[in-house]
């Protein structure tokens, strides 16, 4: 009875038995599959907690390049059931953003202007 709860519990838990992987998003992996998509790169990554329950999220800033566009374009992507389920699109460049990410996007932007801020010296 023991051993068969602890194999329950490797198996709810991927990273403990898998050693060396990654976690991708499958819209991203889907997104880097697509023919118009040059290449996708992970700009940064953070874990939000939920706001209802005991879950944390993974919450990933992307940059997306397009075949003939000269700057990547920037994407985000939560692991959350409510980006999977309503804001992710088979279009990068069309998905939204949850709560999430709005709280995480917020972080980077605000850190991106203090920088902007100490290298322009003024206040
Ligand atoms: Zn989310």
């Amino acid at each position: 009875m023991e051993l068969n709860t602890d194999q329950d519990s490797l198996m709810l838990s991927p990273f403990l038995v898998s050693g060396n992987v990654g976690f991708k998003l499958p819209a991203v992996a889907d997104w880097g599959e697509r023919s118009d998509v040059t290449s996708v790169d992970v700009a940064s990554a953070s874990v939000q907690p939920s706001g209802s329950d005991d879950h944390a999220y993974l919450v990933i800033e992307t940059e997306v390049s397009f075949d003939g566009e000269e700057e990547p374009v920037e994407v985000w992507a939560c692991s959350c059931p409510q980006w999977h389920y309503r804001e992710q699109a088979d279009d990068p460049r069309e998905a939204g953003e949850c709560k999430h990410i709005r709280a995480e996007s917020k972080v980077s932007r605000a850190q991106a202007d203090e920088d902007q801020v100490q290298l322009g010296g003024s206040d």
